[in-house]
C-alpha cells in the first residue's frame, strides 16, 4: 500500500521530559520515517509510512509516553508525501516556540538509581544523577524557555561525556537539562555549627555517621532544606522538637525502601503505589503496633507520615545502617521552608548541629506533597513537590485569573485557556516569610507561564494578607465567600455543570453577615449561592484564643445549653470558668461562629479529650482517633429549627445528650462514636430535604472537617445509600490549600456575565 504522510500536533506536558527521543525511538522502531520538532502548540511530529505503521505508532503513542509527560491532545492530519529517507529530530532555536507547561520535581527513576549504586558507572554514588525521566525540574527554573541556562544549572558546565549525552536522542539524557556528572555538576559538602567547613572525602558517609550518633542534620534537598534526625533515636527526637519549637506535631519518616515501610505501617495497594509514584508524596498510613519506633514521633496519633527517598541523595544516605529518619521541613513551625545555603546557616544555626549543603541553587521552595487514602481514593492534604505546576484542566477556555487563596495552607493559583496552574503549598501568610514566598510565586508563576490576569479573585476576609495584597494591585477585584469558594473548587475539580448542593464543613471562614462561618449548606455555583442551612451561631470567647483552648469553646456551648444551671463536668474541673463565662456575657472578644470545627473542638474537650492543643486541630484529630473507625450503633439527631426556608441545626438538644454520656460514664471511643454517628445521620437528613425542595441531585463535599476520615467515608456512605450522587476532592486539598481553585472559576463565571 502506498505509503502516506500524517502531522500529528501532541500538546500537554511534552517538553524537557524526553518527549522528542521517545517519538524518534518510537518512529524508528515502527519503520516511520519523518521529523518530530517543538512548536508552541505542542511537540509536532510528521510520519511518513504505510497505514498499518501509522496505526500501530498511534496505538503504541500513549501507552508508551515517557513517565514525566501528559499527553492532553492529539490532533491529526494528513499531508503531502516527502519521501524523507529516515527519522530525524529538528532542533528549535526559537524562543517563541516553547509550550508553557512545566514538568514538577520527580523522584529519582529506576535507571538512575541502579546506575548511582553501580561501582563501574561514572556517577556511582554521584548525588546528582538524573535523566530526562527524573530529577529537579520547576525547583530550579528561573525563566522560560526551559532549557539550562535559564536554570540553576547554568553555573556547571557540560563535561565533553555529560554534552555527548546532551545531544544524542538516543541517549536517555538527551536534553535533560539538570544532566550533570562529578567532573562538571555540583558537589556536596559539610558543615559543622559554627559554618566552618568539615574536610572529608565522602560528606556523604560523614553524614551517616553523625546522624548515627544523634546529631541533628540540616540536609539541603529537592524544595528545600530537611532536619533529619535518626528516627530510632528518642533522645534524637526530643532534641529535634525543642529546638524546632514543635511540641507534639507528629513528624515524617523517610524510610529506607518499601519493605522498611511496611515494618512500620499497614499499607494498603493504593497507599503503596502511592508511595513508589513518581510523585513520592508523604503517605499518611495506619502505624502498626509493633514498629517498634519511638512514640515521641506522632505522640497520641496513629498514622505515620511515612515516604521513600526521592533524591538520589536520600538513596545514599540509607546506603548504611540507617533505615528510618525522621525528615521535616527545616524552618520554625508554619515558617517556609528554608531553600538558600546562607539562609540556612543563619535560620536553622539553632536547630541543626551540622549541615549537608550542596550548589545547585534551589530557585523555588517546593514542600514535600501529603496525602491520605480516604473511601478509597488518594486525597491530598497538601498538593506541592511532584504535583506543582501540573495544571488541572477545565472543560471549557476561558479568560486569565489570578486567584490568591485565603490565609492559612495558602497556594495561588494561576489560569490560562483552560489551564488552572496551582502553586506550590505556601503556607500560613499571618508569617511574614510565608508572605514574601507568596508575592514571590505570583511573580513568578506569571512569568514562567506568560500570563496577564485579567482579575485578581481574592477571599472576603479582609484581614487576611492574601486580600490586603490584592487590595493593593491595579487590576480589576473580586471578593468571593470563602465556603463558596471551597464549593467551587470541587465543581471545578469534576467539571460539575449546573448548581449542586455543598455540604461545607470548616474551621473558619469570613461570612457574608461578618461572622465566622464554618459548618454550612450551600445550594449554588460557581456564580452564587444560597446558604440554606447552618450551625447555630456561637460565641467564641477570646476568638484565635478559643482555638487554641478547645475547653473555653466547650465551656461556651455547654453555657449555651444549660444557662446557669451548668453541670460540673471533670473535663473543666480545674479549668478558670468565671472570667470566660464573663466575657461571653458581656459579649466582650467573642465572635459568633457556625463552624463545625469549633463544635468538635467543644465536643472533644468536654468529652475528656484535649482541652488545649499543640497544633492544628490537634482535639479533633484525637477525638476521631478515639472511635477506632467505627461509628457504633446509637446517634442522636440535631434538633433543627426552620425560619423561611433556612434551617439553623441548633446545639442545645445535642449537648444535652452528650452531657447525659459524659455523666453516664461512657468511654471516649462511644462518645466519639456516637457524635460522629450523629453529624453522619443529620448531615444527610439535611441534604436530603434540600434535595426534595430544590430537585438537585449531584452533592459535593469541601472543607477541612472532611480530612476527619470518619466523618467523612461514613457520611459518603450514607449519602450514596440514600441515592445521591456525591462528589469530593481528589485533584486539591480539601482544606484551605483548595480554595484558589474554586476562585478561579468564580472569576471567570464573573466576566463571561
Ligand atoms: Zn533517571
Ligand atoms: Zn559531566
Ligand atoms: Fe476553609
Amino acid at each position: 500500500m502506498a505509503n502516506i504522510r500524517r502531522r500529528l500536533i501532541i500538546n500537554g506536558i511534552v517538553q524537557g521530559v524526553g518527549f522528542r527521543p521517545f517519538i524518534y525511538a518510537l518512529a524508528r522502531d515502527i519503520g516511520l520515517t519523518g521529523t518530530v520538532y517543538n512548536a508552541s502548540e505542542g511537540v509536532v511530529a510528521e510520519l511518513e509510512g504505510s497505514p498499518l505503521q501509522q496505526q500501530e505508532f498511534t496505538q503504541r503513542l500513549e501507552g508508551e509516553a515517557p513517565p514525566l509527560s501528559t499527553i492532553i491532545s492529539v490532533e491529526s492530519s494528513d499531508i503531502p508525501v516527502q519521501n524523507d529517507s529516515e527519522f530525524t529530530i529538528i532542533a528549535s532555536h526559537d524562543k517563541s516556540t516553547v509550550s508553557t507547561l512545566i514538568s514538577p520535581d520527580v523522584a529519582l527513576c529506576e535507571d538512575c538509581r541502579q546506575e548511582l549504586l553501580n561501582p563501574d558507572d561514572r556517577r556511582y554514588r554521584y548525588p546528582f544523577i538524573n535523566c530526562t525521566n527524573c530529577g529537579p525540574r520547576y525547583t530550579i527554573i528561573e525563566d522560560i524557555p526551559y532549557d539550562r541556562p535559564y536554570t540553576s544549572m547554568k553555573n556547571f558546565p557540560l563535561c565533553p561525556a555529560c554534552k555527548a549525552e546532551y545531544e544524542d536522542p538516543g541517549d536517555r539524557r538527551f536534553h535533560a537539562q539538570p544532566n550533570a556528572c562529578p567532573d562538571c555538576g555540583p558537589t556536596v559538602w559539610l558543615v559543622d555549627k559554627s559554618g566552618d567547613r568539615v574536610t572529608l572525602d565522602d560528606p556523604v558517609r560523614e553524614t551517616i555517621s553523625l546522624l548515627s550518633q544523634g546529631n541533628i542534620l540540616a540536609v539541603k534537598g529537592l524544595g528545600g532544606f530537611h532536619l533529619a534526625v535518626d528516627a530510632r533515636n528518642e533522645s534524637a527526637i526530643s532534641r529535634l522538637r525543642e529546638t524546632k519549637g514543635r511540641d507534639e506535631k507528629p513528624f515524617a519518616v523517610m524510610v529506607r525502601d518499601l519493605k522498611t515501610a511496611q515494618k512500620l505501617v499497614h499499607l494498603t495497594q493504593l497507599e503503596t503505589e502511592t508511595l513508589v509514584s513518581i510523585q513520592a508524596p508523604i503517605v499518611l498510613a495506619t502505624t502498626r503496633g509493633n514498629s517498634n519506633l519511638p512514640p515521641n514521633i506522632a505522640p497520641g496519633n496513629d498514622r505515620l507520615g511515612i515516604m521513600l527517598p526521592y533524591t538520589p541523595l536520600h538513596h545514599l544516605l540509607f546506603a548504611g545502617n540507617l533505615d528510618v529518619l525522621v525528615m521535616t521541613s527545616a524552618n520554625f513551625t508554619e515558617e517556609p521552608i528554608c531553600i538558600d545555603n546562607a539562609e540556612a546557616e543563619e535560620r536553622l544555626s539553632k536547630m541543626a548541629d551540622y549541615y549537608l549543603m550542596h550548589n545547585r541553587d534551589i530557585y523555588l521552595r517546593s514542600d514535600d506533597s501529603v496525602v491520605m487514602e480516604m473511601a478509597g481514593k488518594m486525597r491530598p492534604i497538601r498538593r506541592s513537590r511532584g504535583h506543582a505546576p501540573r495544571p488541572l484542566f477545565l472543560k471549557q477556555k476561558g479568560p486569565s485569573i489570578l486567584a490568591v487563596g485565603g490565609e492559612l495552607k495558602n497556594i495561588i493559583a494561576l489560569s490560562k485557556d483552560e489551564k488552572v496552574f496551582l502553586s506550590q503549598h505556601i503556607g500560613d501568610l499571618e508569617n511574614l516569610e510565608a508572605y514574601e514566598f507568596f508575592k514571590m510565586t505570583i511573580e513568578h508563576l506569571q512569568r514562567i507561564f506568560e500570563i496577564e490576569p485579567e482579575l485578581i479573585v481574592h477571599d472576603l476576609h479582609p484581614e487576611y494578607l492574601s486580600t490586603k495584597w490584592a487590595k493593593e494591585q491595579s487590576l480589576p477585584l473580586l471578593g468571593v465567600q470563602h465556603h463558596h469558594a471551597h464549593l467551587a473548587a470541587c465543581i471545578a475539580e469534576h467539571n460539575l455543570s449546573g448548581p449542586v448542593i455543598g455540604i461545607i464543613m470548616d474551621g473558619t471562614g469570613y461570612g457574608t453577615d461578618g461572622t465566622i462561618w464554618g459548618g454550612e449548606f450551600l445550594v449554588g455555583d460557581a456564580s452564587g449561592f444560597e446558604r440554606k442551612a447552618w450551625f447555630e451561631p456561637m460565641p467564641l470567647p477570646g476568638g484565635s484564643a478559643a482555638i487554641k483552648a478547645p475547653w473555653r469553646t466547650g465551656l461556651s456551648y455547654l453555657y449555651h445549653a444549660f444557662g446557669s444551671e451548668m453541670p460540673e463536668l471533670a473535663s473543666l474541673a480545674d479549668k478558670s470558668t468565671a472570667p470566660i463565662l464573663q466575657m461571653i456575657d458581656h459579649d466582650l472578644n467573642s465572635p459568633l461562629t457556625s463552624s463545625c470545627g469549633r463544635l468538635f473542638d467543644a465536643v472533644a474537650a468536654l468529652s475528656g479529650g484535649r482541652g488545649e492543643i499543640r497544633y492544628e486541630a490537634q482535639a479533633a484529630i484525637e477525638f476521631m482517633q478515639a472511635a477506632r473507625n467505627q461509628l457504633g450503633t446509637d446517634y442522636s439527631m440535631f434538633d433543627l429549627s426552620n425560619h423561611d426556608g433556612e434551617q439553623i441545626i441548633s446545639i442545645n438538644h445535642i449537648m444535652h445528650e452528650l452531657v447525659r454520656r459524659i455523666e453516664s460514664e461512657k468511654s471516649l471511643a462511644n462518645i466519639s462514636q456516637w457524635f460522629h454517628h450523629s453529624l453522619v445521620k443529620t448531615f444527610a437528613s439535611i441534604t436530603l430535604n434540600l434535595r426534595k425542595e430544590s430537585g438537585i441531585k449531584q452533592v459535593i463535599l469541601s472543607g477541612g472537617v472532611f480530612q476527619n476520615r470518619l466523618l467523612f467515608e461514613g457520611l459518603l456512605a450514607e449519602l450514596k445509600r440514600v441515592g445521591l450522587t456525591v462528589f469530593t476532592h481528589e485533584q486539591v486539598p480539601t482544606n484551605d490549600g483548595g480554595i484558589a481553585l474554586g476562585q478561579v472559576i468564580m472569576g471567570q463565571k464573573f466576566l463571561s456575565f
